[in-house]
């Protein structure tokens, strides 16, 4: 799948779009998720055109992913949420129900987050 430069947080990254900013550095954005599905539900995106974690992993450059997961390491402290807990989350593609083709992790925390996966289907 080719990456599309017309997606939401491709719009965001160049700032065409505005986003509640948590973090950002040279290798990833952080902002807060549009449609909150826990207290605390952050994204964070890699600053480069990417479309899902398969891309990513395959194609971008080894000090980007050092960045990238050092990003996410940041994000969590940032928002308060390692000592009570917090999950990390990327869709990749129809069964994940990715919506937006720009690979994005999710952060969730702030409550007990329940089961890993929801038992519907
Ligand atoms: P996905 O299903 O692709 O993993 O998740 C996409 C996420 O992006 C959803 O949680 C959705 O609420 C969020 N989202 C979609 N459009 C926007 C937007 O314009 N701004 C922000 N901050 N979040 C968005």
């Amino acid at each position: 799948m080719s990456y599309d430069r017309t997606n939401v947080f491709a719009r965001i990254l160049r700032g065409e779009l505005p986003c509640k900013r948590v973090y950002e550095d040279d290798y990833a954005l952080a902002f807060h998720d549009i449609n909150p599905q826990a207290p605390t539900h952050v994204l964070v995106i890699p600053k480069g055109e990417f479309v899902s974690l398969d891309d990513f992993s395959a194609n971008a450059p080894s000090k980007m992913i050092a960045g990238f997961v050092r990003a996410l390491g940041t994000v969590a402290r940032t928002l308060g949420v390692v000592e009570s807990g917090f999950r990390i989350l990327a869709n990749h593609g129809r069964n994940a129900n990715q919506e937006v083709p720009h690979f994005h992790v999710h952060i969730f925390g702030g409550r007990a987050l329940g089961p890993m996966l929801s038992r519907a289907g």
